[in-house]
């Protein structure tokens, strides 16, 4: 078995000495740090829920070496197993009741394991064998893989070979050794960055000729020289920093946190040649993207089912300790929630369903539904959102600290006007509040709308779709109207 525990994680993690950085400070431990703590609990709880018996097989695989291995790092190899994997998301979503930091290193490797196979078959390199090597060493060791793919890139309208006087707009290979390259350049959005074991680089769109240098894949340790790590910081972590510092962790109670990123900086990094998987081959880099994007879309149809049904959660926990729960028009809600999450769990399933076999033996969810899982996550998802803000009432967002409970002479006042349904505790109540403000009124949405893509893109590939398939869909038309005899 090469499964790992939460402990052994939390060792890995330890043993590290990573640069990084939050809100200008660097961390000098992150088992400890108010805004790194929580990705760690998550990744800890990821663990354990990998061992359960009653997962095995859903969240567990077979691996290259026939061991059990876990889903995260394994090349799905059949249409059961690209179903098991929209499964898997929704599981360990919904215990961690956010990202769980190990699907963007599962999508990156089953990427890149299919388009390495296709750079070899056509210009005889040895990409597929290096990467199938790199991918043992994971599944033995079950290390957590964070895939930066997003670069910065710098103005938007200009393609990388426009931008060489921006020199992190997009990585790319500075120096080109017979052990290795050098990369530099900057990725950003990086979810859980600097608490995985590996990042995996991967190009961030499709490549042309000329453009050569930026069309490069390999894989670092996060504490490689040159490597820099820098959190994001919005007033989600600035609450649970203050509430820290304040010793009032109950305004910020949620363990496992919100969505924690990075922004990555590869300051002339060198990278031994064993861990390059693409270095100038342009003509492939639609294909990373494309088979990254087809797995992460139709697995997040899974992930969003999970937030939903936390969404669900929250809010009727909300609507009990308002004392609503039993009224009609909450229940309504609470079932038009239930309806966003399965509707957007449904073409996630129908993606996998549709799968197919790639040359290399991976199978890869079909693109044009995952697509459209990617579009009807984000739809159904804003409802839920919308639904949930209006079930927890202005207290999801107005409540006072936890701390006004024991304002001198006026905390026992504040608690009085805090309480509604007699079983739920004034601190019980904004405990509820909190989590549900999260959801409502915290980072997810921008998360859910950009990540995997802004839904541009997945316009992009529906217009072409469509402009394909037209002609012959008009002459069905004309058939059906009996135009032409
Ligand atoms: C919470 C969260 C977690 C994420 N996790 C990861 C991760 O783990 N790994 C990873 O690699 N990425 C991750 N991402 C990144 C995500 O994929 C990007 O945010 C997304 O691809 C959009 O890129 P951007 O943020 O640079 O937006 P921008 O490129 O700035 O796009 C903003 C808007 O401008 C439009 N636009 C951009 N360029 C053009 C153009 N040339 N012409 C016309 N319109 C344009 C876009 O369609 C979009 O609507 C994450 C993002 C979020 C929000």
């Amino acid at each position: 078995m090469a499964l790992s525990t939460p402990e052994e994680y939390v060792r890995r993690v330890s043993s590290r000495r990573v640069k990084f950085y939050v809100a200008g400070e660097p961390v000098d431990d992150p088992l400890e740090h108010p805004v790194t703590r929580p990705v760690v609990e998550t990744l800890k709880r990821v663990y354990e829920l990998t061992l359960r018996e009653e997962y095995r097989g859903i969240l567990t695989a077979r691996g290259l070496d026939g061991d059990e291995v876990s889903r995260f790092l394994h090349v799905e190899s059949s249409v059961e197993d690209l179903v098991k994997r929209v499964e898997s998301q929704r599981i360990v979503n919904y215990h961690v009741g956010n990202c769980n930091y190990r699907c963007t290193g599962h999508d990156g490797i089953n990427a890149l394991y299919a388009a390495t196979y296709e750079v070899d078959e056509k210009h005889g390199t040895d990409y597929h064998r290096r990467f199938t090597e790199y991918l043992r060493g994971l599944q033995r060791g079950d290390l957590v893989v964070a895939t930066a793919m997003t670069d910065v890139k710098g103005d938007r309208s200009k393609r990388p070979g426009e931008l060489r006087d921006s020199p992190l707009s997009y990585v790319h290979i500075v120096e080109r050794r017979r052990d290795g390259i050098v990369v530099r350049g900057a990725k950003m959005h990086i979810s859980g960055a600097a608490l995985a074991d590996e990042i995996l680089v991967v190009p961030t769109r499709a490549l042309g000729p000329g453009e050569e240098e930026y069309a490069v894949a390999f894989a670092v340790t996060p504490d490689t020289e040159g490597v820099y790590f820098v959190s994001s910081w919005n007033s989600f972590d600035a609450l649970r920093k203050i509430s820290r510092d304040l010793g009032v962790e109950l305004d910020y109670p949620v363990p496992y946190g919100h969505r924690s990123t990075y922004l990555v900086i590869f300051d002339d990094v060198f990278v031994p040649r064993e861990r390059v998987f693409l270095a100038g081959e342009a003509e492939f880099t639609g294909k990373i993207v494309e088979y990254f994007v087809a797995h992460h879309r139709a697995a997040g149809a899974g992930c969003k089912a999970a937030f939903a049904d936390v969404v669900l959660g929250a809010a009727a926990l909300a609507a009990d300790a308002n004392g609503v729960l039993g009224a009609r028009y909450i229940q309504q809600k609470l079932a038009e929630i239930k309806r966003h999450g399965e509707a957007a769990y449904a073409p996630g399933l129908a993606a996998a369903v549709k799968g197919w076999r790639h040359p290399s033996g991976a199978y890869i969810p079909d693109f044009t539904l995952a697509n459209i899982a990617k579009l009807e996550a984000v739809d159904h998802l804003k409802e839920a959102i919308a639904a949930a803000a209006e079930i927890g009432g202005g207290i999801t967002v107005n409540a006072p600290s936890a701390r006004d409970l024991a304002i001198p002479g006026l905390g026992s006042l504040v608690s009085e006007a805090l309480k509604a349904n007699p079983t739920y505790s004034p601190e019980d109540r904004l405990r509820a509040m909190r989590l549900l403000q999260l959801w409502t009124a915290g980072p997810h949405l921008v998360g859910l709308v950009q990540g995997g893509g802004p839904p541009a893109t997945q316009w992009v590939a529906l217009n072409r779709l469509v402009r394909e398939q037209v002609g012959g869909l008009i002459e069905n038309a004309k058939r059906l109207a009996g135009i032409g005899g």
